[in-house]
């Protein structure tokens, strides 16, 4: 088994009486500047006038510019989205990054890429949260916490592994497990999963569904209870227990199901198909999509995005869930503000 680091495993110290700058206050950058701050670490954050600024600053924290902050701070975490990294480095961070500092990211995409290529005396390494941000800020609270990876991409110091560690404990991923990687297999495996499993393989997964059903002439809402609101059920009791912890909650029906039809959707052609899909993140072809796809201010991004929020499984989803205020806490406070 690999080595997994805990809480029990973490020099504190490597941390204590640094400056942290967190660079953006979005998913990532909210949950790490107050998981970090609640552990009683210096932090300061950096991010552009707008919304962001002010909601860090109505959440307690220290805000300036990211330059400003880069300028102050001992350890850089990057947390502006991957397509806006460069800039913001170029821009703000690399004039900032003197010897013996850190730049940190929680992705290895630009660093892999070599659309960033730091200074050699800094550390350069990357504590990649396997989760979303929000989760990582609930789940702290909560005095639980998100698993983390951690790469080493430059150790001028001799302290990087020591630094990423209390770092990684600072956001809470020591209490579920962190474990090391290398920049070039977090930033493919996490390409990979994204887009092959968790987002891309999973949406088209539910779809699919939806439409056979709905084409079929069953009820459009019904198929969204079915392919999609069940879904988190199902998934909820994997995380819990596995495969087989799933597979002994359903009915023996569902698991004889499983077994025959599962292999007849997701069969040797689709993982040939992912096996090309790896191909493209591994060979580069995937990055040079994307960073060009920025570049033309992302038209086809666009079209998808709008033809997808116009499916009917949107249409529909969003009045069932309208209904159910309770599966969305967000929804919950807005009926608040309009009744208040
Ligand atoms: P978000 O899109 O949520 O964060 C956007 C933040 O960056 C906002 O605060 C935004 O501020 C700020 N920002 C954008 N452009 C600039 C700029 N030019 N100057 C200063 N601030 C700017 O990003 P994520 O949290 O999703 O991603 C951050 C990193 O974390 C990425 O490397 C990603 O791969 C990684 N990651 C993300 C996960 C996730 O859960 N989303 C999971 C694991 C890793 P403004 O309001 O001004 O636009
Ligand atoms: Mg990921
Ligand atoms: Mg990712």
């Amino acid at each position: 088994m690999a080595k997994m680091y805990y809480n029990q495993d973490v020099n504190e110290q490597a941390l204590q009486g640094k400056t942290v700058a967190i660079i953006g206050y979005g998913s990532q950058g909210h949950a790490h500047a107050q998981n970090l701050k609640d552990s009683g670490y210096d932090v300061v954050v950096g991010v552009r006038p707008g919304k962001s600024f002010e909601k860090a600053e109505a959440d307690g924290l220290r805000v300036t510019s990211a330059a400003e902050a880069a300028q102050s701070a001992d350890i850089i975490m990057v947390l502006v989205p991957d397509e806006r990294q460069t800039q913001v480095y170029n821009e703000a961070i690399k004039p900032a990054l003197t010897a013996g500092k850190s730049l940190v990211f929680a992705h290895g995409f630009n660093i892999h890429f070599n659309q960033i290529v730091p200074p050699p005396d800094v550390d350069v390494f990357l504590v990649a949260p396997k989760g979303p941000g929000h989760l990582v800020r609930r789940t702290y609270e909560s005095g639980a916490g998100v698993p983390a990876l951690f790469a080493i991409h430059q150790n001028v110091s001799g302290k990087a592994q020591e630094v990423a560690l209390a770092y990684a404990k600072g956001i809470g991923s020591t209490r579920a497990g962190v474990l090391e990687t290398s920049f070039k297999e977090e930033t493919e495996t996490d390409l990979f999963g994204e887009q092959a499993v968790l987002c891309g393989g999973l949406t088209s997964l539910v779809k699919a569904g939806f439409e056979t059903l709905v084409e079929a002439g069953y009820q459009p809402e019904l198929a969204y209870f079915e392919c999609l609101h069940e879904l988190k059920l199902i998934v909820d009791l994997m995380y819990e227990g596995g495969l087989s912890g799933m597979r002994y909650s359903i009915s023996d029906t569902a698991q004889w199901g499983d077994f025959v039809s599962g292999p007849r959707v997701v069969d040797e052609a689709t993982k040939d198909r992912m096996k090309d899909i790896l191909k493209d993140i591994q060979t580069g072809k995937f990055a040079k999509g994307w960073l060009l796809e920025n570049q033309l201010n992302r038209p086809e991004f666009r079209a998808i995005e709008q033809a997808e929020e116009a499916h009917q499984i949107e249409q529909v989803g969003r009045e069932l869930r309208a209904m159910m205020p309770f599966v969305n806490p967000a929804n919950n406070k807005k009926e608040n503000e309009v009744t208040s």
